[in-house]
């Protein structure tokens, strides 16, 4: 049997309480997790706590800068998910959003394909591709009112990959894993170009744990002008200045 009391304990920090529907959903979760990661390269933290806390905890600690989440049927946008990360978890945790995740690994969304439909999960959509790529006006350009990414790349390649993708007024939100004032500074001008405003960041450590983590906000005020984003992989080969 899994023990979900630290899980509890960590998430009532959050002021999350999951229903017993939710608590299977993200057990689940785990067993698919590491069932998959036996096959494919999907993560390198198996252990069942380490699991809760780095992944699931983590990714819903974004209520720290987006409370909003728990009360809107908000549009978000995941990029790079990855395993599913933050995205999933969030889902799963505020079932009315409506959730698109995008990877440029298509072995990553058949485990996401098999995960939603194991988990019973709606209004979820999948998008194998490039960031790069989605962010057309024919595509999903300016379509969410929120997008979050973790562990993907610097604050101004990301800015780039991100922010075509958020409406106006809507926000991008960047899951980091340390102090980012350097990286900040070196991506002030693109975010400015991109249509966005640093709004500032939450800086937090994880509920019972030594994990620090900073959530950076960008607002976007503007339109992002149509030559962004750039070709696929000029965003991170030359990041804007
Ligand atoms: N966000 C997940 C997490 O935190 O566990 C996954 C992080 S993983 C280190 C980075 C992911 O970003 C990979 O799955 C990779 O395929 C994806 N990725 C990198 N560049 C991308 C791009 N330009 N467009 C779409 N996905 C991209």
């Amino acid at each position: 049997m899994y023990d979900l009391g630290q899980f509890r304990k960590d998430l009532q920090q959050f002021d999350i309480q999951l229903t017993q529907q939710q608590e299977n959903q993200f057990i689940r979760y785990f067993e698919l997790l590491t069932e998959w990661n036996e096959v494919m390269n999907l993560t390198a933290i198996t252990d069942f706590d380490d699991v809760l806390k780095k992944h699931f905890v983590d990714s819903l600690s974004l209520v720290r800068a987006w409370p909003q989440i728990r009360e809107r049927s908000a549009a978000v946008i995941d990029i790079g998910t990855g395993a599913g990360f933050p995205g999933v978890p969030l889902k799963i945790a505020f079932p009315q959003i409506r959730l698109t995740l995008l990877d440029s690994l298509q072995k990553r969304i058949r485990f996401l394909n098999e995960l939603s439909t194991e988990l019973g999960l709606q209004d979820v959509e999948l998008i194998h591709g490039r960031a790069e790529d989605y962010a057309a006006p024919s595509k999903k350009r300016e379509q969410y009112d929120l997008c979050v990414s973790r562990a993907v790349a610097n604050l101004s390649t990301l800015s780039e990959l991100c922010l075509p993708y958020v409406k106006e007024g809507g926000y991008f939100i960047s899951y980091k894993s340390e102090k980012i004032a350097e990286e900040a500074k070196a991506a002030e001008h693109a975010i400015f170009l991109l249509g966005g405003k640093i709004e500032g960041q939450k800086e937090f450590i994880l509920p019972d744990s030594d994990i620090y983590r900073n959530l950076f906000m960008i607002q976007k005020v503007r339109s992002t002008p149509k030559r962004f984003p750039r070709k696929a992989g000029a965003p991170a080969k030359d990041p804007l200045k």
